[in-house]
């Protein structure tokens, strides 16, 4: 047995989830199983579960109710339409956090969706987040993945159906206040998100609280290039984890415009527009939690936490891109300046940090090989040095990742996994987990994306 699970998101708070079963796996296999995070939460493998082919003791599962706002438009209801909160669990270090299944089977919310996942994007939605949280990176994680044994219609063709199993602080989304705002239960959602993510505050405290956490959850995207592809509301959790990976990607070469998703055409969740978007979420949340804040002046109050999302923005990404740089202190117009040159040079952003403290120590060849123009390099690192400090050097390498899931690299495991070789998969997943530990025999894993992958890589939705 997995565990037994508890259910007081679906106890509490009974119009934001229809009770629901997931569908069984016809020939499930299991893919992936995370045992260090099993470990963490102290549960045992059970394919069973991780296939949909039973719940957990004491399980209630329920599939979420949440609206959102989708590319700037209101979905008034939303949910989850292929998956399912199984229920919570207590974890060794006393966190409760939920299990979820995704690709079981369709819901009350499925709409014209056929309610499965395919196999891919599963793999990648594993992959990406177990790499986001080597880096310390506050997400949601796969505890399993298993292929159904079904196979899922999309664009390319009949694909390999899966299901993955999600754990995270919590599936409460800015979308599932939209829902509640609209539908009832407003007041016992946010009393349930106080007491379960920031006891003890005020429904402003918690806009704040809110705020600040994907104010620094942002500013480590920016700080690592990760670009999350589809910002809607929905996507935005209250906890202040990642949250949704579908098309998501880190950047390779340092550009703002960057994106990969194939349905934003716009570039609205562009690299750059990430912590603009950011605070237009945010500005949804706060509107649903205007008559808890209540008073004539609950907007201004609003308002003016809202605004500071740019100061603690600002602060953590200064303070991370001082650490990048190995600086004693902070320098705005340097910062500027440097993402300037990465831009003209087209200089790979994640290799460029890793190349700096053999400049440091005058040995430029890393440096010079990323650079278009090698003479840049040196005019910009005349003017680095003297802004350095020993100890900020030296901390470099623990800061700047050696190796990222790369585009190029994740494709090549998922493609190799479609064709039954786990091998690749099973190594990417190892490098990544050791991201600021670099070694000789993984050199390859920290090369930039070979020409032909640069400018038509594209992400999907799965
Ligand atoms: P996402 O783009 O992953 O944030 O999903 C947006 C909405 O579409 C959510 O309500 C999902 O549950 C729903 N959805 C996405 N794919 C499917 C599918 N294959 N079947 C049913 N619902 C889906
Ligand atoms: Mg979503
Ligand atoms: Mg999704």
């Amino acid at each position: 047995q997995l565990a037994t699970l508890e259910n007081t998101f679906a106890h509490e708070l009974e119009g934001l989830g229809v009770p629901w079963q997931p569908v069984a796996s016809p020939e499930p296999q299991l893919v992936l199983h995370n045992e260090a995070l099993a470990a963490e939460l102290g549960v045992s493998l059970d394919l069973d579960v991780f296939a949909g082919r039973a719940v957990p003791d004491g399980a209630v599962p329920i599939a979420m109710a949440y609206a959102g706002h989708q590319f700037g438009g209101y979905s008034p209801r939303l949910g989850d339409g292929r998956a399912l909160l199984l229920g919570e669990l207590v974890d060794r270090d006393g966190r409760r956090r939920d299990l979820h299944l995704k690709g079981s089977g369709r819901t009350p919310f499925a709409r014209g969706g056929d309610g499965k996942a395919v196999l891919g994007p599963m793999l990648r939605e594993a992959v990406i987040g177990e790499a986001m949280h080597a880096l310390g990176i506050p997400t949601t994680r796969a505890l399993a993945v298993v292929a159904t044994g079904d196979r899922v219609m999309r664009e390319a063709g009949a694909l390999p159906g899966a299901i993955l199993t999600r754990v995270a602080a919590s599936h409460i989304r800015v979308g599932t206040f939209e829902y509640a705002a609209r539908n009832g239960g407003l007041r016992e959602l946010a009393d349930y998100a106080i007491a379960r993510h920031y006891p003890g505050l005020s429904y402003l405290e918690l806009l704040s609280a809110v705020v600040d956490a994907q104010a620094r959850l942002i500013a480590q995207w920016m700080l690592v290039g990760f670009i999350h592809g589809v910002m809607n509301t929905d996507n935005m959790a209250i906890s202040g984890e990642t949250i949704d990976y579908g098309p998501c990607a880190f950047m390779d070469r340092y550009d703002p415009a960057t994106v990969f998703s194939s349905i934003d055409h716009m570039g609205r969740y562009a690299y750059g527009n990430q912590p603009r978007i950011a605070v237009w979420n945010l500005a949804r949340f706060a509107e649903t939690l205007l008559p808890l804040i209540g008073g004539d002046d609950a907007v201004e109050r609003a308002t003016d936490v809202l605004h500071g999302f740019d100061d603690a923005y600002g602060r953590a990404w200064r303070a991370g891109m001082t650490a990048k740089l190995g600086l004693a202190e902070p320098d705005a117009a340097f910062f500027e300046d440097t993402l300037t040159l990465l831009h003209e040079q087209r200089v790979d952003y994640t290799s460029f940090f890793r190349a700096l403290p053999d400049a440091a120590l005058g040995d430029t060849r890393r440096a010079h090989a990323l650079f278009t123009d090698p003479a840049a390099f040196d005019a910009w690192a005349d003017r680095w040095r003297p802004l350095t400090s020993s100890d900020a050097l030296a901390a470099m390498n623990g800061v700047n990742p050696a190796y990222i899931p790369r585009n190029h690299l994740v494709e090549e495991a998922l493609t190799a996994a479609m064709s039954d070789d786990l091998e690749p998969l099973g190594r990417l997943i190892e490098v990544l987990a050791r991201p600021f530990e670099e070694r000789e025999e993984r050199a390859a894993y920290a090369q930039p994306a070979p020409d032909r992958f640069n400018g038509v890589y594209q992400t999907f939705c799965g």
